[in-house]
């Protein structure tokens, strides 16, 4: 059974050029689960190798707007496509019957059936071999976060022991492994433990949505295979992250070392960072730490056949679009030049010193990113502080 989550949305409060505001999709075999819908999401998926399929269940995390703005034009979308089958199940927290009392307007009737059902911190849903459990969060509004619990699975069939036993291949080793006992031809009545190993532990994601650091998140979290936290900060700014109930990337690193998770995803990046430099934050606290971008995924395979990972740009439908290829090779900025002249410089600078570099413009400033792969980072800083006179980069107004 695939487990693994696209990261559609890694942006905190407002989308940037690089990243659009919060939305990640939960692919459990067939099923589909998105977690926060905000502006931008319907087209976020088109864009990836989801597409826009007729989501069934949406889990929202709090109502800020920045999780929710994409509601109401994705379920617009399902309703001009002429959507009757199947309905539609928004979970939230407390408020949200309210909040889709204020989209009504926009929403007019639709013609598949929309149901909102409220979860409080100990909500459970039970799934069959899953639940989906809402848990308290720290943000200062009526908030949950969601952990999906996989069922133990029954233990590894032991075909030795099945052989030793006289168990004829065919159905009835079928229905040991299912956990029934089968009575066999001479009369004999064989128990599942008889050749079943131990019980395999199922697989546990948590999702925090916004959050200060909590400890409800640690036990929510504890021994998750995945944990994805808010990260909304850099260390400078820890201040300014009790103040608005956000964590920063030190403070989720540190839930989840308490919480012993597998791994650590880092999302809601304020528009100010970049990504490498909170994660570098983070790993020096927990190195088991990776901040996804846009279309990137993880991918949580059963405990047994390894570790959870990061798979970059593999939620992106297409190759060589140039949005594509900052998520697939990992750029990161090493200098900002204020012009084109500038920065054709100093990438003329770099490629002498055999780095070569990317120039993209600031998100929401005025000025040009300089880009290089991540591994020639310090290089590409050495080379720019040697070759380099300070007035050449900075021009004077
Ligand atoms: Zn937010
Ligand atoms: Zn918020």
């Amino acid at each position: 059974m695939d487990l693994d989550l696209v990261f559609l949305g890694t942006s905190a409060s407002m989308p940037t050029a690089r990243r659009a505001p919060a939305a990640l999709l939960l692919r459990r075999g067939g099923e589909r689960l998105l977690f926060d819908c905000a502006e931008g999401t319907q087209r976020q998926l088109q864009r990836s190798v989801v597409g826009l399929p007729e989501i069934e269940e949406i889990f929202l995390t709090h109502l800020h707007a920045d999780h929710v703005l994409g509601l109401p034009g994705m379920l617009k979308t399902f309703a001009l496509r002429g959507r009757e089958e199947p309905g539609l199940t928004v979970y939230g927290p407390g408020g949200t019957r309210d909040l889709f009392g204020r989209f009504k307007p926009f929403l007019g009737r639709l013609p598949y059936e929309l149901t909102v059902v409220e979860l409080a911190p100990g909500g459970r849903l039970e799934r069959g071999d899953y639940a989906i459990e809402a848990f308290a969060v720290q943000h200062g509004v009526s908030a949950v976060g969601y952990a999906l619990v996989e069922q133990e699975r029954p233990g590894r069939f032991d075909v030795a022991a099945a052989d030793a036993l006289g168990v004829p291949p065919g159905p009835e080793r079928g229905t040991l492994q299912g956990g029934e006992p089968v009575t066999l031809a001479d009369g004999r009545v064989i128990t599942p433990d008889a050749v079943l190993g131990l019980a395999r532990p199922g697989r546990k994601v948590a999702i925090t949505g916004d959050t200060a650091p909590a400890p409800s998140v640690v036990q929510a979290a504890y021994r998750a295979d995945l944990l994805v936290h808010e990260a909304t900060f850099g260390d400078e700014e820890g201040e300014r992250a009790k103040e608005t109930m956000h964590a920063t990337a030190s403070e989720a690193a540190q839930v989840a070392k308490l919480a012993e998770v597998r791994l650590l995803a880092l999302t809601h990046i304020s528009p100010r960072y970049f990504g490498p430099e909170l994660l570098r934050e983070a790993r020096a606290h927990f190195p088991d730490a990776v901040a996804p971008r846009d279309f990137d995924v993880v991918e949580i395979p059963f405990p047994e056949r390894g570790a959870p990972r990061l798979v970059k740009g593999g939620g992106s439908a297409g190759r060589g679009t140039s949005y594509d290829q900052v998520a697939m090779t990992r750029k990161i900025q090493v200098a900002t030049a204020g012009d084109v002249t500038e920065a054709e410089e100093l990438q003329e600078l770099l490629h002498n010193a055999g780095i070569e570099a990317d120039v993209e413009p600031l998100d929401g400033e005025e000025g040009l990113s300089v880009l290089v792969p991540e591994d020639a980072l310090e290089a590409a800083q050495d080379a720019i502080e040697a070759l380099s006179e300070p007035d050449d980069i900075i021009a004077e107004p």
